[in-house]
């Protein structure tokens, strides 16, 4: 393909201990962590709010807090649903942990507790690149309206969920373990829904334990009627409330395609818009509850399930994730199911845990890389234990660990490989995360 170059001189727009790209989920709680850390810490992301997926892709509820009633994942995460529910925008759902949410109060509340921290928020700011020699990062640039600027960093950590800064500094990969990946989904919202029938009330509190939260009775007109009525590939359908009266989001859109190829991408969300009518004309047609209904929302991208994960100094595999398997440098849980959506066809491998499982450090960075770490969707895991930690309480997990981390290696100087891990479980621990 023929190939231009280009060359940029960048502003140094700061200097900072830790430099966090990606504000969702894992992002926003290791900006958070490392700036409660004492690290003087910068927060980037594309978008004009925080969230990620939660956000831009509605993605709802956010799963999983706790399990048997037992908390597994505290600290920052738990204080921020506690701080969002008593805004009124969110729900914590018992016994499961899940939490349901209203995005524009998702939006306010981490970006009150990300100011509130003392970090530096570069918001419409895309990630384009980085300086790295020798699996050391200097610098990483980001484009803006100001044009390119270039901010300096002790340490990096990644949560932009496709690993966009560990691909742009070549850090292997995790190798590719079959194709199609999981399927693309575009949450959409409905509002004029009849919420209060027994079936609505049942469909969006994601509330028990061992069972799919899927709304079964629809799925199965769904799949019955499926040519007759002209529908397309489906997932679930699932409901969340959004704790407003008529007003429900919807998870029932796909297709396969994989996210970090342009091309693809644009394809993906043509069609998911697409989708999304056809989607909402069937409901409304076809169900009481939503003969009223009308599209108030669209998330303002696809969500994404699966793309990169850095191949880490461990990589957490399916079995040792089944089996709780505890390591010596545990910093997170998961207690999500093994989730995996299948590209085509309405189907989902749903595998539940008999224990919450460990996340070790070591799968938060790669071997030769000593100033960068990863967290949240593209951390070092197979595709049976990642289809777990994927979930948003998972991953903000993995950012308070790596947020933490990233703030002893900028004081002490040393490789994120080299840090005192009984000090950072310590550390964590005081912050309130469960690691037993
Ligand atoms: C259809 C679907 C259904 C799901 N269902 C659930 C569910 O029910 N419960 C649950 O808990 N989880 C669910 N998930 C999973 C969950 O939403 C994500 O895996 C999780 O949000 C990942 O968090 P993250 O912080 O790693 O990444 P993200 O949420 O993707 O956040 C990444 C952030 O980085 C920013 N960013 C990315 N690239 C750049 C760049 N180059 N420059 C600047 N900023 C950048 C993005 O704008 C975003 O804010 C679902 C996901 C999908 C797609």
């Amino acid at each position: 393909m023929k190939k231009l170059s280009i060359q940029v001189e960048a502003t140094v727009a700061g200097s900072y201990d830790v430099v966090v790209c990606g504000g969702g989920p894992a992002g926003f709680i290791a900006a958070i962590a490392a700036a409660r850390s004492s690290a003087r810490t910068a927060l980037v992301e594309q978008y004009g709010f925080l969230g990620g997926m939660a956000t831009a892709g509605i993605v709802a509820p956010l799963s999983v807090f706790t399990y048997n009633g037992k908390k597994v994942i505290g600290g920052i995460p738990w204080e921020f649903c506690e701080r969002l529910q008593e805004m009124g925008g969110g729900l914590i759902e018992k016994p499961l942990g899940n939490v349901a949410f209203e995005p524009e109060l998702y939006k306010l509340c981490c970006q009150r507790m990300v100011l509130e921290a003392g970090v530096d928020l570069y918001m419409h700011s895309y990630l384009s690149g980085c300086k790295c020699s020798d699996g050391h990062i200097e610098a990483i640039f980001i484009d803006n309206k100001n044009g390119t600027e270039a901010l300096e960093g002790r340490v990096f950590i990644d949560c932009t969920g496709d690993a966009d800064l560990a691909w742009h500094a070549n850090v292997p990969m995790q190798p590719d373990e079959g194709r199609p990946l999981q399927p693309l989904s575009t949450y959409f919202v409905l509002s004029g829904v009849d919420t209060s029938t027994p079936r609505m009330q049942v469909a969006m509190h994601h509330n028990r334990q061992g069972v799919n939260c899927h709304c079964e009775e629809i799925r199965n007109e769904l799949l019955a009627h499926r040519e007759e009525w002209g529908i397309p590939e489906f997932g679930g359908p699932w409901f969340c409330t959004t704790l407003q009266p008529g007003v429900v989001t919807v998870n029932m859109t796909r297709t396969a395609a994989d996210a970090t190829d342009n091309r693809e991408y644009t394809r993906a969300e043509c069609e998911l818009r697409e989708q999304v009518f056809r989607m909402a004309a069937v409901l409304r047609e076809h169900f009481e509850e939503f003969r009223n209904c009308y599209v108030s929302a669209v998330a303002v991208q696809a969500g994404v399930r699966e793309t990169r994960r850095i191949l880490g100094a461990h990589t957490i595999t399916g079995e040792e994730y089944v089996n709780a398997f505890r390591y010596p440098d545990s910093v997170s849980r998961g207690a999500h199911p093994i989730d995996i959506h299948v590209a085509h066809g309405a189907s989902q491998n749903v595998t539940f845990l008999k224990t919450p499982a460990f996340v070790p450090y070591r799968a938060l960075y790669a071997p030769d890389f000593g100033n960068l770490l990863v967290a949240g969707r593209c951390i070092s895991a197979d595709k049976t234990a990642f289809a777990s930690l994927r979930v948003q309480a998972s991953c903000m997990g993995t950012g308070q660990a790596a947020g933490v981390a990233a703030a002893m290696a900028a004081s002490t100087g040393s490789a994120v490989s080299g840090i005192d891990i009984s000090n950072l479980v310590e550390r964590l621990i005081r912050f309130g995360a469960c690691i037993d």
